[in-house]
């Protein structure tokens, strides 16, 4: 039987990164992938595919509606190839998964293709069709993911009713998406199928849409979807789904409980999504698993068990790819004796719609609550003389800073490539910055960046410059 320090089941970010920093750390290291591929949903159906449809998406909708505002003018009509884009998407994806193979191969990484299942706190037994084999493990990182959550009246076939795994691999256009959830996948999507001439609507529950963001991003987003023909029914309970033919109908009360009804030929399903633990057998090693179905861990996240830790989806906090990938470092460090840190205030959260939308930090609704006393400074992107000449007007970067100490305490954003300009945030906060701080460094001009420094202006004095 062969022996390892450490065990990783699962291989996406949370997991191959677990095992690569195990592996850096001179541990003898397994990996185990219940698919042939490694990746997990990040690369194989979550954030690298639906990156890839939202780039070719937008290029469509440059193409049809704003390369003539540029001069550029194209000869006879400007025809869609969704198969190609769609085989474009995988062929990005098949790229991305045989990195991480190569990079499983580089650490000298064992990769065991199959279910892993616990016998006993050390043991696991990976079963691939008719064959079986057990290893040995001194140490065991759980990083099994999440899979798609739904409402226990939606009987999703996969095939009108989608989760995003199936809405990312779609042999035609729909003519009416119906959205149920307007969180991060619902807008991605929606906003993806919108460009490439769908009709899209989007039934959310809460009053407001990407509902744990600062509520000025929910109201600027949902603007400038609206603006690119996103319909959107907020404060609307969903509570029947039904497909006849071709036909989907959902079924929802909003919030004078009146019935409304959407009529669709595909509905998108996305309302979260829920950890994933099927057939991993965590009694047989007496690993405590919440209410939720989610793995109990503490501060260092070890689970009850002491040689057994769990990182990513699988466990409490935000499901992002980051977040995972930061948690398997941390164990593998705790592993080798190491005293790793990770502020979960400090993981920004973006949604790459166009604008992008990003934060870090505190919200101000969050602040309010906590009766923490602030300021606040706001810089429009339509003020920036990059985002005229590209002609991505839309948006703000808002800096939320200690009203005594001026100690930056959330900076949130909508607009052109925030998804990159939130590094600069998490950076200053990460150094416990003052806007102040934030507002005498040099930003390069012309740059969406420099709508930073002009926020921080703001939040320091009222000082920004261009407005
Ligand atoms: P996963 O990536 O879910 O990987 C778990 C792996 O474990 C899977 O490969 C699974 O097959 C395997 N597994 C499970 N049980 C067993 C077992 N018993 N034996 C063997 N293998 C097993 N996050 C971002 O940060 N940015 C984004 O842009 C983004 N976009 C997304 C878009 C979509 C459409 C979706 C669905 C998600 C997106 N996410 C994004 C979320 C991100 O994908 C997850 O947070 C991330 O993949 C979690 O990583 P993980 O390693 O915990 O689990
Ligand atoms: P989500 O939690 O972002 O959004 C779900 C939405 O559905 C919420 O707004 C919620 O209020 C709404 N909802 C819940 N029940 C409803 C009902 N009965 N009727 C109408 N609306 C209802 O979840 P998601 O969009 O499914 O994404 C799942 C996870 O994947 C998220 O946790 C996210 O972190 C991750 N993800 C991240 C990215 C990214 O980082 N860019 C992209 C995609 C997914």
């Amino acid at each position: 039987m062969s022996k390892y320090d450490v065990a990783v089941i699962g291989s996406g970010p949370g997991g191959y990164v677990a095992a690569i920093r195990c592996a850096q750390l001179g541990m003898k290291t397994a990996i185990i992938e219940k698919y042939d591929v490694l990746g997990g949903t990040c690369l194989n159906v979550g954030c690298i595919p639906s990156k890839a449809l939202l780039d070719s998406s937008h290029h469509y909708e440059d193409a049809l509606k704003h390369f003539e505002d540029h001069g550029i003018e194209i000869p006879g009509d400007i025809k869609l190839n969704f198969k190609k884009m769609i085989e474009r998407k995988a062929a990005v994806v098949d790229q991305t998964t045989k990195g991480i193979a190569f990079l499983m191969d580089k650490n000298k990484i064992d990769v065991f293709t199959g279910m892993g299942a616990f016998k006993d706190a050390t043991h696991i037994e990976i079963t691939n069709g008719e064959k079986t084999e057990t290893i040995e493990a001194t140490n065991t990182i759980i990083a099994t993911g999440s899979k798609p959550a739904s409402l226990p009246f939606i009987k999703l076939d996969k095939d009108r009713i989608l989760t995003s795994t199936e809405a990312l691999s779609l042999k035609e256009v729909p003519k009416h998406l119906v959205v149920i959830g307007g969180g991060v996948i619902g807008l991605e999507l929606g906003q993806v199928y919108n460009r490439l001439g769908s009709e899209v609507s989007v039934v959310e529950y809460m009053d407001r849409i990407i509902p744990t963001m600062d509520s000025a991003q929910s109201k600027e987003l949902m603007k400038v979807m609206k603006k690119q023909g996103v319909k959107f029914y907020v404060s609307h309970k969903v509570s029947a789904v039904s497909k006849k033919g071709k036909e989907v109908t959902v079924t929802a009360t909003d919030k004078n409980d009146k019935e409304v009804t959407f009529k669709g030929d595909y509905c998108l399903v996305s309302v979260g999504r829920k950890p994933y633990t099927e057939g991993l057998k965590a009694e047989n090693a007496g690993v405590k698993i919440t209410e939720r179905g989610m793995i109990d861990v503490n501060d260092h996240l070890q689970t009850n068990i002491k040689n057994i830790y769990a990182i990513g989806d699988v466990v409490r906090g935000a499901m992002l790819a980051h977040k995972a990938s930061e948690e398997g470092v941390l164990v593998a460090e705790i592993i080798a004796g190491q005293k790793p840190h990770i502020d979960y205030n400090l993981i920004p959260g973006v949604v790459y719609t166009w604008p992008e939308v990003a934060s870090v930090g505190k919200t101000e609704e969050q602040l309010k609550d906590a009766k923490i006393e602030y300021k606040s400074g706001q810089f429009p992107m339509r003020a920036l003389g990059r985002s005229r000449a590209s002609g991505d007007t839309d948006g703000f970067v808002k800096i939320l800073s200690d009203k005594k100490t001026d100690e930056v305490l959330g900076v949130h954003m909508v607009g052109a490539r925030v998804a990159d300009l939130i590094a600069e945030a998490v950076t200053a906060m990460e150094f416990r910055a003052s806007a102040e701080d934030i507002a005498r460094m040099s930003h390069a001009h012309p740059t969406y960046a420099e709508a930073v420094k002009e926020a921080a202006l703001a939040a320091t004095d009222d000082r920004a410059l261009h407005i």
